[in-house]
């Protein structure tokens, strides 16, 4: 893994020409340090993710004055390009966008960010009790593991219902739904012991579960998985299982030319010094009519302050006087899921000539989901597999060499042995990563959302609440980072 304290410390607009002329250095650090110890501006903004750095720009668009402290030496946080040894980058966090997810692909655009498709041709693989099932995902199942009949008839009536049922939470504000109580009071395995009765079909939501959420069913709220489910859509366009689990016509279908981190690398440098690094905040104070933010090497006095990181993050920042009861506690049962990434990089995309497209779900290993991460000239292969929940919990403290054997012993199982030998391999651990402690999302056990679930955006005095977790659309998304990031700009403008 790339570690932060490692990197070359360059001025921001250095690496931004670095990246233009291909060098794929993306992890410099700030324009204003030390010499910008003290800043007043209109609005501060925690956290230069998606997020805070999409609030930055529509706010700076309106004419107001911002700095973005981010505690990193880098921007983009959940969304990072990692070099590769032998050129080129691979991405460690938030990589793939899909229909409906119109606000960070119009913010790519903007930004001359070129998408391509995810390689998704030849068979998946099912790995499922010690047999490999290459099919094919153009039929009437689309990516479907082909599991018995009697399972794919089940997990049919699974997905219908909890498409049917996340139909009826309003995505702005699923406490209120209906049925909110029940739903809520009941973890998802819970729910699918009592409906995928046949083994196969709780299978196939056990891994659908893991993909989606890097976590185990039994660790989430009916109710939250529901909202999930609705919220993966936009203004007109409902929510599916599906949309969250599929490549094509899913949130899996497109990647970033150059890697996703371009994107928040290119709109951090149309935002120059306003932006500073290496300044993880500490405090937040109300001072006179506004607020006083203070950093490591800054200090930033504003009228208004966006907290834009996870909400387990924003917990760690002491506020002065305290948040209202209901805020923090919130925060306090938000947990980070459990995430990693393992890619593996060989001279060729050897797999693709067995006829596989790369994607495989298993019922074993430490990796039980994988995608064909090659760039789009496929001019080097990688393997991309996600290390999730009790599996990445597992790992949490074994060595890199420990993690790299048990990834490359299932990359083996899945695709042969050469598997065995990458030219190299790189690992991103994000449940040991100081200003994330997990990924891809928050998530809420039973019980967060109906109690605590209206302090999710809910403005405390002249603080305002940002980041993929507050969206109302595809939140634990780059979407709806960029969304939530829309979002807090309008209500800032409008309270300012
Ligand atoms: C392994 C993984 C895979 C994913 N895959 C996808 C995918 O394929 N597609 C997709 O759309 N999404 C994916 N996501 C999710 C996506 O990356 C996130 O939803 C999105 O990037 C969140 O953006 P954000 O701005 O809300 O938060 P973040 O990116 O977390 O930004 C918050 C920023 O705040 C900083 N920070 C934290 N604490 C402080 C502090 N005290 N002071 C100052 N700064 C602070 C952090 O360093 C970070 O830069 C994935 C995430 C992970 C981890």
């Amino acid at each position: 893994m790339a570690s932060e304290r490692q990197l070359s410390r360059r001025s921001l607009l250095g690496r931004t020409a670095a990246v233009a002329a291909g060098a794929g250095a993306l992890t410099a650090t700030a324009a204003g340090t030390a010499s910008a110890a003290t800043r007043d501006v209109d609005v501060a903004i925690v956290g230069a993710g998606l997020a805070g750095l999409t609030a930055a720009r529509d706010l700076v668009a309106a004419g107001r004055t911002v700095a973005v402290l981010e505690a990193r030496d880098r921007v983009g946080g959940r969304v990072v390009n990692l070099p590769l040894a032998g050129g080129g980058v691979t991405e460690g966090g938030g990589e793939f966008i899909g229909p409906t997810q119109t606000r960070i692909k119009a913010l790519a655009d903007s930004l001359g960010v070129d998408t391509f498709a995810t390689y998704n041709t030849g068979k998946n693989l099912l790995y499922k009790d010690g047999k490999k099932t290459p099919y094919a995902t153009d039929g009437l199942l689309g990516s479907v593991p082909p599991v018995d009949v009697a399972g794919l008839a089940n997990a049919a009536i699974v997905q219908a219902s909890l498409d049917d049922m996340a139909k009826q939470v309003p995505v702005d504000a699923p406490w209120t739904a209906a049925k909110a109580q029940e739903w809520d009071r009941q973890t998802f395995e819970t729910w699918l012991r009592a409906n995928a009765v046949v083994p196969s079909a709780k299978f196939l939501m056990d891994v659908a579960c893991t993909s989606i959420f890097s976590a185990e069913p039994r660790e989430l709220s009916l109710l939250f998985v529901l909202f999930y489910i609705a919220a993966a859509g936009d203004e007109s366009t409902p929510g599916t299982l599906e949309r969250l689990t599929e490549t094509a016509n899913g949130a899996q279908e497109l990647r970033f030319v150059g890697g996703s981190q371009l994107v928040p690398v290119k709109l951090a440098a149309t935002l120059g010094d306003r932006v500073v690094l290496n300044a993880p905040v500490r405090t937040i104070t109300r001072s006179g009519g506004g607020y006083t933010v203070t950093a490591d090497g800054v200090t930033v006095t504003a009228r208004r302050v966006v907290v834009a990181v996870p909400p387990p993050l924003a917990a760690r920042i002491v506020y002065d006087p305290l948040l209202p009861a209901a805020r923090d506690q919130l925060t306090q049962r938000l947990p980070m899921a459990s995430v990693g990434k393992a890619i593996a990089i060989y001279d060729t995309p050897f797999w693709r000539a067995d006829g596989l497209n790369g994607q495989v779900v298993s019922d074993t290993g430490v990796v039980s989901s994988t995608f064909d991460n090659s760039p789009p000239d496929a001019s080097y292969g990688a393997l991309m597999g996600f290390i999730e929940a009790d599996k990445a919990r597992e790992l949490d403290a074994a060595s890199e060499a420990e993690v790299r054997a048990a990834v490359l012993k299932d990359y083996v199982t899945y695709f042969g042995e050469k598997a065995a030998s990458p030219t190299s391999f790189v690992l991103q651990r994000w449940n040991n990563e100081r200003y994330t402690r997990g990924g891809p999302v928050s998530i809420a056990a039973p019980g967060v959302l109906t109690q605590y679930g209206p302090a999710l955006r809910a403005p405390v005095g002249g603080l305002h609440w940002a980041g993929t977790e507050t969206s109302v659309h595809w939140m634990g998304f780059m979407d709806g980072a960029v969304r939530s990031g829309e979002r807090v700009a309008k209500e800032v403008l409008a309270a300012l």
